[in-house]
């Protein structure tokens, strides 16, 4: 593909944005599309944890009916961007389920795409098969594209398809933010009357954004929002707006040593290598915030440290991942727990298996 194909492909799957307003849940999850956590209002989200928490009891239960919920239905799962955490969790909850799960064979690298086949008909091959589909792709809007297209496509076919965003390119990952708020909310009785502090790549990193928006989402009540980043990395200005149009208190700045000693839970993020155009660029801040044992040690004793995972070297060395790690303040392993949690209530409310 030439460069200025390429482009020609980013302009027109960023138009999504604009061409397809996803649909408001309010109180009713069945069949929606999951593409933004715009999408959410304080009822759903109760909702949604009430779910997740019945689920999560059950599973410890080991309740044999609820691999009833979702017995014959299908997951289509369609990553064009790595992950581990995203793409195995949907599986696992998918199958915890009862349901099954369907993927190119070995990877998307091998679907028609790679003959040149666009993001729509892809979609729409999986949406010919599954009730729902996973998808997650570099471009932002790619969610939304296909959501567009499933629409026209449940029109003529006999079994109708959600698509759910697995992370749309440096925009939104709405289900990383669920499983964020639902963490907080569970170890932390939040987000209200907490400062949240949210530290490393703000620009990029689209789980902060969508976060971020869930927060003021909530209606959070005496909630500050602390966001540490280089400068270069700050939040974008529509999210920046976003909260505070939803009357979160934000503090901005670049000097963690400014908000760490208020900090209830303190976010810590990878710069996202794989979005700089310059290489020179990312070279420049990559060391800027860099989590150690020593630092977690001067944050207050009842902090909690998520991660939404993978870690690099923002997180120390790999003996520094072995002494955080033992740390009772380190929570993202209970965070990536809660993901599956997360999702497999999310997608029975969405087969409407579950209310
Ligand atoms: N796993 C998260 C994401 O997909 C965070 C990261 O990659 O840094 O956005």
């Amino acid at each position: 593909m030439s460069d200025s194909s390429i482009n020609m492909t980013v302009r027109q799957t960023e138009q999504f944005l604009h061409l397809y307003k996803p649909p408001a849940i309010d109180g009713n999850f069945k069949g929606k599309h999951i593409i933004s956590v715009e999408q959410f209002h304080r009822q759903d989200l109760d909702m949604i944890y009430a779910v997740t928490k019945d689920l999560r009891q059950r599973i410890i239960n080991h309740d044999p009916s609820l691999v009833k919920l979702a017995e014959g239905r299908l997951m289509a799962s369609l990553f064009f961007e790595a992950s581990t955490r995203t793409d195995m969790s949907f599986q696992a909850a998918m199958r915890r389920l009862g349901g099954s799960v369907v993927t190119a064979s070995n990877g998307v690298q091998f679907s028609s795409v790679y003959k040149g086949e666009n993001l729509a008909d892809t979609v729409r091959a999986a949406g010919c098969y599954a009730d729902i589909m996973v998808i997650r792709h570099p471009q932002i809007g790619s969610s939304y594209e296909a959501a567009y297209y499933l629409d026209r496509l449940n029109e003529r076919i006999t079994i109708p398809t959600a698509v759910i965003s697995g992370g749309d390119g440096a925009g939104e990952h709405p289900t990383q933010a669920l499983l964020d708020l639902f963490t907080i909310a569970d170890l932390k009785n939040g987000p209200d009357n907490l400062t949240i502090t949210l530290v490393g790549d703000l620009l990029y990193g689209r789980t902060v954004h969508s976060l971020a928006k869930l927060i003021g989402l909530w209606g959070a009540q005496n909630t500050t929002l602390c966001l540490v980043s280089p400068p270069s990395l700050r939040i974008p200005d529509t999210v920046l707006d976003f909260i505070v149009k939803h009357g979160v208190k934000v503090h901005e700045t670049n000097d963690l040593y400014e908000v760490l000693n208020q900090t209830d839970v303190l976010y810590w993020t990878r710069i996202q290598e794989e979005r700089f155009a310059r290489k020179a660029d990312y070279e420049a801040i990559s060391d800027n915030f860099i989590m150690t044992p020593a630092l977690l040690n001067q944050a207050p004793r009842d902090v909690i440290l998520m991660h939404p995972l993978p870690r690099k070297h923002e997180m120390g060395t790999p003996h520094d991942h072995d002494i955080l790690d033992k740390n009772p303040r380190s929570v993202y392993f209970q965070q990536m727990e809660n993901g599956m949690f997360v999702r497999m209530a999310l997608m029975a409310m969405v087969l409407g298996a579950a209310v």
